[in-house]
């Protein structure tokens, strides 16, 4: 598919409304351009279609199966759009005066009250911009309660190895020496691990659950008992409480503070770097030090970003939480869970699980034998699921498992699409033996079929180069 630049023909546009007959205003000169704008000038119809071409050619959930493990790409509802966008809450200015803005105070508490309750966590920002960006203000915040009390020997975090990437990369960034413990062989946190790791300069452990091999630690009482014990504090992340959500709730498993995905269990598209919501909840002894947005409340605060966040986001996650109410929200759940299983049975006999167990909303397969038999990685199963019109899964994480395709079905998905995809995956595992060839080279069918992708990553051309 060609650039729009590339389509370009120079004079050509859409100019339907007739020249302007008012006189323009003069700019000063050096606050003018000394060259007019590099625009690629198309007719209307042009213009439409190549963007109508480039939606084509992108796989979304609004087109197919998107099965991609640990970021809940599920369906979104409308309606959740429809609310965000209203002109009340599209309209409004962060320094509105506070009297003009009740309608949109009313949402955040009303949506602090309604993730407090799924959480089991007292209190709740809606600040931080994304996941990551959650982790850092709650690591922050177990900080803050360490030194508030006089206590600054707890120097290190403990991160279980089948957390998510972010977790180590947050306590780092906050200053911690980060501790990896293992994992035992059924996948939860090796105890004994804990046991030792654990000690005066324990500030916390920092706990993916369920983990990202999709298993819920069992020993979960265990393990927030044993941290407390030693003095040390509880993170949850809770990217994806798709699992879980009105099921149990962190606080009542121990924790302490907990950040939730709002762009992933609470429905709103994400994918393409946002807008997300990071919401950070804590319970009361944490409550004091949580950031507070300044259109809140007067006075003095600590703030991880401006204002209350990616409002529209609590918007469409208030919207979630009320349209499937109390019975809906743990029925998502359940459905989640019971999907991922589903095809995890559907796909027996063919790639071999990681941990041959029941799961949660999504579960891992490893393809290390599965490649010294054929020669076909997972990557080129990945990449041949694209000519299927299947989003492939993450491939390559969680880290513990080599060879790892990482599949999480989501609650929107009927048994029928299920099936569909569990048959592709069969076919596939069938050709890796009969045509390994073919799959080294797919997919045949995309724009782009392999890219430099830690190239793309570090040196991304993002600007027409002619
Ligand atoms: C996605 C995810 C994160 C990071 O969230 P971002 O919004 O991408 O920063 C953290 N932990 C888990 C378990 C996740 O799935």
């Amino acid at each position: 598919m060609k650039l729009i630049f590339e389509k370009s023909v120079p004079g050509r546009s859409h100019q339907y409304l007739p020249k302007c007959d008012v006189d323009g205003v003069r700019l000063p000169e050096n606050l003018s351009r000394t060259h007019a704008p590099k625009l690629p000038e198309l007719s209307e119809t042009d213009l439409s279609r190549h963007y109508t071409e480039l939606n084509r050619n992108v796989h979304g959930v609004n087109s197919g199966f998107y099965p991609l493990g640990s970021c809940t790409m599920k369906y979104n509802p409308r309606i959740n759009e429809e609310m965000a966008a209203l002109p009340g809450f599209t309209g409004i200015h962060p320094l509105a005066p506070a009297h003009t803005t009740r309608g949109a105070q009313e949402v955040l508490e009303v949506s602090r009250q309604l993730l407090c309750e799924i959480t089991g966590m007292d209190d709740m920002t809606f600040q931080p911009a994304a996941g990551a960006h959650g982790e850092f203000a709650g690591v922050l915040l177990i900080k803050q309660y360490h030194h508030a009390r006089g206590d600054f020997k707890r120097t290190k975090i403990i991160v279980p190895d089948s957390a998510h990437g972010t977790n180590p990369a947050t306590a780092a960034m906050c200053g911690y020496t980060v501790v990896n413990i293992p994992s035992a062989p059924n996948g939860c946190v090796d105890l004994e691990a804990l046991k030792q790791v654990l000690g005066e300069d324990t500030a916390g452990l920092m706990l993916t659950n369920p983990n990202t091999v999709g298993i819920f630690d069992e020993n979960i009482l265990e393990i927030t008992r044993l941290v407390h014990e030693a003095g040390g504090l509880c993170y949850y992340d809770g990217a994806n409480l798709n699992a879980v959500m009105g099921v149990v709730r962190p606080g009542d498993m121990g924790f302490d503070c907990v950040h939730l995905n709002l762009h992933k269990t609470f429905s709103t598209p994400h994918g393409g770097g946002g807008p997300g919501s990071g919401a950070v909840g804590c319970k009361a002894h944490l409550a004091p030090f949580l950031p507070k947005s300044a259109m809140m409340d007067e006075g003095e605060h600590i703030q991880v970003r401006s204002f209350a966040g990616n409002f529209l986001v609590v918007v469409k996650a208030m919207t979630y939480i009320l349209t499937l109410g109390r019975e809906g929200i743990p029925e998502a759940a359940k459905n989640a869970v019971l999907n991922a299983n589903y095809l995890q049975a559907k796909l027996k006999g063919t790639f071999t699980p990681a941990f041959d167990r029941i799961c949660m909303h999504e579960f891992v397969l490893d393809l290390s034998s599965f490649r010294k038999e054929t020669g076909v990685s997972a990557l080129d199963v990945a990449k041949t699921l694209i000519d299927y019109g299947m989003h492939p899964p993450t491939m390559y994480f969680p880290l513990i498992v080599h060879e790892a395709l990482m599949l999480e079905p989501t609650e929107t998905e009927s048994v029928e699409t299920l099936d569909w995809a569990a048959e592709v995956l069969r076919k596939l595992y069938a050709l890796a033996y009969e045509d390994p060839e073919y799959m080294h080279n797919a997919p045949h069918n995309a724009q782009i079929a392999r890219p430099d992708e830690v190239r793309a990553a570090r040196n991304p051309i993002l600007r027409y180069q002619a």
